[in-house]
C-alpha cells in the first residue's frame, strides 16, 4: 500500500455517478453523515431509469407501494400511489418529490457524463473526468448508474439508410413522439416491448411487431388502489418493509406468494386451480406457485403449459397464437413480463406479428424493411431491444483501478466482485446493485436501500478508525463468484438466453450475473460479514494495510 499521508486531500470524500433512486438516496445518506461529495448525472434532471424510459406504456412491474423508498416514514405517509403498478410519469413525479423534499438536487451536476475514473495509488483517490471538462478527485467512488441504462440497438443491414423515425425505448424523447395514425414497427418482445406494443397499438395506424423470441407474460391485473387499501398499507408500512427486506424478492405486499409444495405432488386439477387463482390476482406470483417451478423442468413445464393454454385462448388466430407461445426455455428463466392486455393486442385489425424466426429481416430499406416474405413500409421503428445490462454502465465509464488496470480487462470473461459491492484491485470503488448482488432479481428499491446503507455504514466505520482504503482479495472474490454461480446453477435460470447472462449482447461473456439467493439471504450474508469485522475486506490507513478479519477495533 502506498503511503498517502503526505498526499493532498482530494476534492471530495465521494463522487457519486447517477441520480436515480440509488444516487438520490446516496446523497441523502452521505449528507446526513457529513461526507462531502459531488454527483454527476447524464440526464438534465433526476430519475435515472424513469427519466429515460418514457416510452408509451412504460410501467413498473413491482407493486407501487413497495417500489418506493422506505427510509422516510414521512414520505411513505404523505405520498399516495394511484395505481397498483405505477406508470412512468407517476414514478418520475415521486422521484422528483423526494428530490425536492430533501433538497437533493443541490450537489448534482446534470447533463454531465463521466468519461473516465482512474484510481491514483499515490494519492489514494479517484480522478474522475467528465464530458464537460470536469476533473475532480474523491477518496471514494460510488456508481449509482443502474443496471439497465445502456440501450442496445441491433446492427441490421441498411438501418442507417432508413429515412423514417427511429427510437430506442430506453432513450425516449422527453417531448414525446406522436405516433397517431403512423405505420410503426416495434422490435423486441421483452418487458419493454410488451408494454410499448400494447400502448402503441392503440395509437398507431398500423403496428408491426417484430418478434425474435416469444416471451412468457402474465396479466398485471393493474387497477386503481382503493382508499381502504392505501389506509391499510400506510398503517402497516413498517411491517411490510420489514418483511420485504428479509424476503426472496422484496415483494410481499399481497402476502408471501412462494409455494411450499411441489407442483408434481398436486393433481392436474389442483394445479389448474392454483395457477388460475394466481393468474387472477396478477403479478409474477404464478411462477412461484410451487416451490420447484424454478428448479425442476417437469414442474416448470406445468406452469409454462398453463400460460401457453391462456395464450391460445386469448389470441383468435391460431397461427399467431402459436408464434406467441414460448417453447424454447423454462417459464421464469427469463424475467417474467407483466402486461395489461398484451396478447389481446394481436386480435386488433391494425396489428401484424412478424415472427423473425420464420421470416427473418434481410435488411432495412429507406422506407421500411424486407423480410424473406416481403417488404413492409414504415414511418417509424421503435427498438425495444434491451440493454447491455448490469456490467454495461460500469464498463462504459473507463474505470481504471490500481496499476492502471482497466475494469474492462479484469471483467473480460465476466464480472467478478465481492458481494456485488466491490471488485479486487479497484480500491474505494463501491457499486450499488453491482453484479453478484440481487438487485435486478428484486424490487430494486429494496436492494438499493440496502446497498446505500451498507456503503454508508462502511464509510462511517472507516472514518471512525482512520482507514482510508478498502479493497478485497482475489481469493475472497473468487469464493463469492463461485457461490453466486452455484446458486444460479441450481436453478433453471441458466437455461434461457437472457440479459441476466449477457446473452442479448453479441460477444458478451455468458455468465449469470445476479445473486439469486434472495434479498433476505443476501442481506443476512452482508450483515454477518460486517459482524465478523468485515470479513474478506481489507482496510488500510496511512500506508498500513490491515485485513479486516484479523480484527479492526
Ligand atoms: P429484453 O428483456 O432484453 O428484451 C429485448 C427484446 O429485444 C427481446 O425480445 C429480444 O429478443 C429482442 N431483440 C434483441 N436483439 C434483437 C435483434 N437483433 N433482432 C430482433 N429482436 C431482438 O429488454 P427489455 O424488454 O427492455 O427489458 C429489460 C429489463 O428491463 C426487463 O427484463 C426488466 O427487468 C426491465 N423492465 C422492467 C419493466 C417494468 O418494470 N415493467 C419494464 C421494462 C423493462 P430475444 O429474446 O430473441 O433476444
Amino acid at each position: 500500500m502506498t503511503n498517502i499521508e503526505a498526499a493532498p486531500a482530494p476534492d471530495f470524500d465521494t463522487v457519486v455517478i447517477g441520480a436515480g433512486f440509488a444516487g438520490l438516496y446516496s446523497i441523502y445518506k452521505l449528507r446526513s453523515l457529513g461526507f462531502t461529495f459531488r454527483v454527476f448525472e447524464r440526464g438534465d434532471d433526476v430519475g435515472g431509469t424513469w427519466y429515460w424510459n418514457r416510452y408509451p406504456g412504460a410501467r413498473c412491474d413491482s407493486e407501487s407501494v413497495e417500489y418506493s423508498f422506505s427510509f422516510s416514514e414521512e414520505v411513505q405517509q404523505e405520498w399516495t400511489w394511484s395505481e397498483r403498478y405505477s406508470g412512468q410519469p407517476e414514478i418520475l413525479r415521486y422521484i422528483n418529490h423526494v428530490a425536492d423534499r430533501f433538497d437533493l438536487r443541490r450537489e448534482i451536476q446534470f447533463n454531465t457524463t463521466v468519461t473516465s475514473a482512474k484510481y491514483d495509488e499515490a494519492k489514494n483517490c479517484w480522478e474522475v473526468r467528465t464530458d464537460k471538462g470536469d476533473e475532480v478527485t474523491a477518496r471514494f467512488l460510488i456508481t449509482a448508474t443502474g443496471c439497465l441504462s445502456v440501450p442496445q440497438i441491433p446492427d441490421y443491414r441498411g438501418l442507417s439508410d432508413f429515412k423514417g423515425q427511429k427510437y430506442h425505448t430506453g432513450n425516449w424523447p422527453k417531448e414525446g413522439v406522436d405516433l397517431k395514425g403512423k405505420r410503426v414497427a416495434v422490435m423486441g418482445t421483452g418487458s419493454t416491448g410488451i408494454q410499448a406494443i400494447t400502448a402503441i397499438a392503440k395509437e398507431a395506424g398500423h403496428l408491426v411487431v417484430l418478434q425474435r423470441t416469444p416471451n412468457f407474460s402474465l396479466p398485471a391485473q393493474n387497477a386503481l388502489l382503493k382508499p381502504e387499501e392505501i389506509r391499510e398499507v400506510k398503517a402497516t408500512y413498517a411491517a411490510i418493509r420489514k418483511r420485504a427486506r428479509m424476503s426472496a424478492s422484496g415483494n410481499v405486499y399481497l402476502g408471501d406468494s412462494m409455494g411450499k409444495t411441489s407442483a408434481l405432488d398436486a393433481s392436474p386439477e389442483e394445479r389448474e386451480r392454483e395457477f388460475e387463482r394466481r393468474w387472477q390476482i396478477g403479478g409474477a406470483r404464478l411462477v412461484v406457485a410451487y416451490k420447484d417451478i424454478g428448479t425442476d423442468e417437469t414442474a416448470n413445464g406445468t406452469a409454462a403449459e398453463f400460460v401457453r393454454k391462456k395464450i391460445r385462448q386469448i389470441v383468435k388466430d391460431p397461427k399467431v397464437a402459436e408464434s406467441l407461445c414460448p417453447t424454447t426455455y423454462p417459464i421464469g428463466a427469463k424475467r417474467i413480463c407483466l402486461d395489461s392486455g398484451y396478447f389481446e393486442t394481436f386480435n386488433r385489425d391494425n396489428v401484424t406479428l412478424v415472427d423473425l424466426k420464420k421470416t427473418p429481416i434481410m435488411e432495412f430499406t429507406p422506407t421500411g424493411f424486407l423480410t424473406t416474405e416481403g417488404e413492409f413500409q414504415l414511418d417509424c421503428v421503435v427498438f425495444a431491444t434491451g440493454f447491455d445490462a448490469i456490467t454495461g454502465p460500469l464498463l462504459a465509464m473507463g474505470i481504471m483501478g490500481a496499476g492502471g488496470r482497466k475494469l474492462s480487462e479484469k471483467w473480460q470473461a465476466g464480472p467478478r466482485t465481492y458481494l456485488g459491492l466491490i471488485t479486487a484491485g479497484f480500491p474505494n470503488l463501491f457499486m450499488i446493485t453491482g453484479p453478484g448482488s440481487p438487485g435486478v432479481l428484486s424490487t430494486v428499491t429494496c436492494s438499493i436501500e440496502q446497498h446505500v446503507e451498507w456503503i454508508a455504514d462502511c464509510l462511517t466505520y472507516m472514518r471512525d478508525r482512520g482507514y482510508t482504503t478498502i479493497d478485497t482479495d482475489l481469493q475472497t472474490e473468487d469464493a463469492w463468484v463461485n457461490h453466486v454461480n452455484d446458486l444460479a446453477d441450481a436453478t433453471l435460470h441458466v437455461k434461457a438466453n437472457s440479459w441476466y447472462l449477457g446473452a442479448n449482447v453479441p460477444g458478451k461473456p455468458r455468465v449469470f450475473m445476479p445473486y439469486i439467493g434472495g434479498v433476505g439471504a443476501y442481506r443476512k450474508e452482508c450483515e454477518e460479514i460486517v459482524a465478523d469485522s468485515y470479513r474478506g475486506f481489507n482496510f488500510a490507513s496511512q500506508g498500513k494495510s490491515k485485513t479486516a478479519s484479523a480484527g479492526t477495533s
